[in-house]
């Protein structure tokens, strides 16, 4: 039987609004569009890993809202197991984002219902050996440790996107099979330097990785056009990035953990696995949006070559 990929993580809707240049507080500027775009790293993951061929279930919550029903469509039009997804009273996840005309944004996600998918949303959640669990930091980190203690017991493989990143004690890393983080994520986990975004280059990375920092058994650090680097069972690796001309790299870092995800869940040598991820990522920066940019498992087949 295959295995699945079980995705526990946020759903949310995101108001994009492009506006001529940002308002300052107490402001009123003219918008120029304004655009309902299903999101959240949860939802975002489950979609590219669907896309990319695994079976995939999508546990979490959206809210009895508007927001909610065309969210829950949403996600059964991508074909994923909804049987997890809880209609809770109340508001749907919500960002509401703000991009001016040079491309900055400014933006405030309401959890929402997301804060409502609690350890007992865990209940009955169909986990089994070989399965793939992805986990990201948009919901409580009480249920993420009892989803990750649930994988262990039941034999499944746990991948978790600390993103955005939390502290999160080591012991629960330590029980990650997977951890995925960009070098900003990365420079939080290993606490280097003041500003850590400025003093972690691919090099420092690197060297770090070779040291062991990050603590879960395999960690990985995308780069963004520059690939990643990981540490596999103790060796370190680098898959560099495919040359694409990039438009919009949102969800890249999301398109990339689902599409790992479903490749690990047809037993793909971890390695091999991440080239593919890498090979999906590039192609989702292509086009714009998160969900719409994910390729299906056809599409990344045919660039991989
Ligand atoms: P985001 O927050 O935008 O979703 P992220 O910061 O979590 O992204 P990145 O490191 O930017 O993650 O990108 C994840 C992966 O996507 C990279 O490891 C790489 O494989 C691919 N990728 C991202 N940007 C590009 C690019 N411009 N060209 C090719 N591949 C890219």
């Amino acid at each position: 039987m295959l295995s699945r990929v079980v995705v526990v993580g946020s759903v949310n809707m995101d108001v994009l609004t492009r506006c001529v240049r940002m308002p300052r507080p107490g402001e009123t500027v003219p918008g120029r569009s304004v655009s309902l775009l299903p999101g959240g790293k949860g939802a975002n993951q489950a979609v590219a890993a669907r896309r990319a061929g695994a079976a995939t279930s999508m546990v979490g919550a959206v809210g009895d809202d508007d927001f909610g029903r065309i969210l829950r469509d949403f996600l059964d039009s991508e074909h994923l197991d909804l049987g997890r997804l809880a209609a809770v009273p109340g508001a749907s996840g919500t960002a509401v984002i703000l991009v001016d005309g040079s491309g900055e944004n400014a933006i405030t996600i309401v959890p929402g219902a997301n804060d409502r998918v609690l350890p007992n949303s865990l209940d009955g959640i169909p986990l089994t050996p070989g399965d793939i669990l992805l986990l990201q930091g948009e919901i409580p980190e009480a249920t993420n440790i009892a989803a990750i203690a649930r994988a262990r017991e039941a034999g499944a493989v746990t991948v978790l996107n600390l993103a955005p990143y939390r502290p999160t004690p080591p012991d629960v890393l330590r029980d990650v099979d997977y951890l995925v983080v960009n070098e900003t994520e990365f420079a939080n986990v290993t606490g280097v330097g003041a500003d850590p975004a400025a003093a972690m280059t691919s090099d420092r990375v690197e060297g770090l990785l070779a040291d062991g920092a990050g603590v879960a058994p395999n960690v990985v650090v995308t780069l963004g056009a520059e690939g990643l680097l990981a540490r596999l069972d103790g060796t370190v690796l680098r898959v560099p990035g495919f040359p694409v001309t990039a438009v919009d790299t949102t969800g890249a870092g999301d398109c990339f953990c689902g599409a790992f995800g479903a490749a690990l869940a047809r037993s793909e040598e971890p390695e091999q696995a991440l080239r593919y991820a890498s090979a999906a990522a590039a192609l989702s920066v292509r086009s714009h949006g998160a969900g719409p940019s994910m390729p299906t498992d056809a599409a990344i087949n045919h660039f991989l070559g």
